[in-house]
């Protein structure tokens, strides 16, 4: 049992990266003027064969709808850079050097057809009204600084993808693919049709104030579910996150530790599977789909340590059935595929016991 459990603790005490990403690296604002809703346009009639639509949405500028309803995930949309930029050395503390980034994009913006430079230029920056009256001011390179995403080892920007409104409890998650050389989109929850689709610009485990100044840059006041409820469920909303944010620090702590294989060691573990099942629950509850793959890993590695196979593989295909969803083919999703075939293989030596 402790060689089986060894290697299972060894497979997966690798600590994987969260996928959550933050977007734009200067932020940006997407949210200027009020328009139209999506009721007053609804364009399943019109049989397109995607799965969204870019409409006006309430308050916020544009937006991006799904034209049907989605499944957890299914596609909403997957996008190949329109401009890949390879950046200068990455300054510790300081950023990359965005004048030169700027000239990086605009000698590849340079090679691109008419109407992929428009679409680009259709985009929004953020930019302080001052600085567009600077000598050399480059409007391109505000659009880039503010909606481009690390890709791979590269910063790409994706129009369509750019559209997509924030939400501090998305219904969309996005990650790049690297096999396909897309950013793919997928719904993190189901979506009905006609629904606004949003994924989150910001790391989520803050507080509501928290959250509006990692905004701020990007020049909106989010409005979103958590952000405008009433004062009591924002508190409450607040002391989960931070919770949540607590629970996860310590056991991913725990969850590189050597085990203790005696009785106070034994109680420890048996309170450290209870945690771990606690923190996927309130994540859920806080409606957080991008955490639920790393908190479904914790629960797995907690529960394979008490060995009970039966619930830790549960966890594993669920945190595994999430990466999938994310990108099949990235490390961390190979790797919960091999810690999920681990945990079946111990459940069912289990069984097998006489
Ligand atoms: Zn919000």
């Amino acid at each position: 049992m402790s060689l089986r459990l060894s290697t299972i603790v060894s497979c997966i005490s690798v600590v994987l990266a969260s996928s959550v990403t933050s977007k734009g690296f200067i932020p940006f604002p997407h949210h200027q003027f009020d328009s139209r809703s999506w009721n007053s346009q609804n364009p399943s009639c019109s049989g397109s064969p995607l799965n969204y639509v870019v409409l006006p949405s309430l308050g916020k500028g544009l937006g991006v709808f799904a034209v049907r309803a989605l499944e957890v995930g299914d596609i909403v949309m997957q996008e190949a850079p329109a401009l890949l930029v390879h950046p200068p050395p990455f300054r510790q503390g300081m950023g990359y050097n965005v004048t030169e980034v700027g000239i990086r994009a605009r000698a590849a913006f340079e090679e691109l057809s008419e109407d992929a430079q428009a679409e680009i230029m259709s985009l929004t920056a953020y930019y302080r009204p001052a600085e567009a009256r600077l000598p050399g001011f480059d409007l391109l390179k505000a659009i880039f600084s503010s909606n481009a995403y690390n890709t791979g080892a590269d910063l790409g920007l994706f129009p369509k993808i750019a559209r997509i409104n924030h939400s501090c409890r998305p219904n969309a998650g996005y990650s790049w693919n690297a096999a396909i050389g897309k950013r793919v989109v997928y719904a993190s929850r189901k979506i009905g049709e006609g629904e606004e689709i949003t994924v989150s610009y910001i790391p989520l485990l803050l507080s509501v104030s928290e959250r509006q100044k990692r905004l701020d840059p990007y020049g909106f006041k989010c409005g979103c579910d958590a952000c405008a409820a009433e004062e009591s469920a924002r508190k409450a909303g607040d002391r989960r996150r931070r919770d949540i944010r607590d629970a996860f620090n310590q056991l991913e702590r725990e969850s590189i530790s050597d085990l203790v294989n005696d009785k106070a060691g034994n109680k420890k573990a048996q309170q450290l599977a209870r945690q771990s099942a606690k923190l996927a629950h309130l994540v859920e509850e806080e409606q957080l789909p991008d955490y639920y793959a790393k908190a479904s890993r914790l629960a797995a590695i907690f529960h394979a340590r008490i060995q009970d196979w039966e619930q830790a593989t549960r966890w594993a295909q669920k945190s595994y059935e999430l990466r999938r969803m994310a990108d099949a083919e990235s490390k961390e999703t190979k790797e919960m595929h091999a810690l999920t075939n681990n945990l079946i293989a111990s459940w069912n030596n289990e069984g097998a016991k006489p």
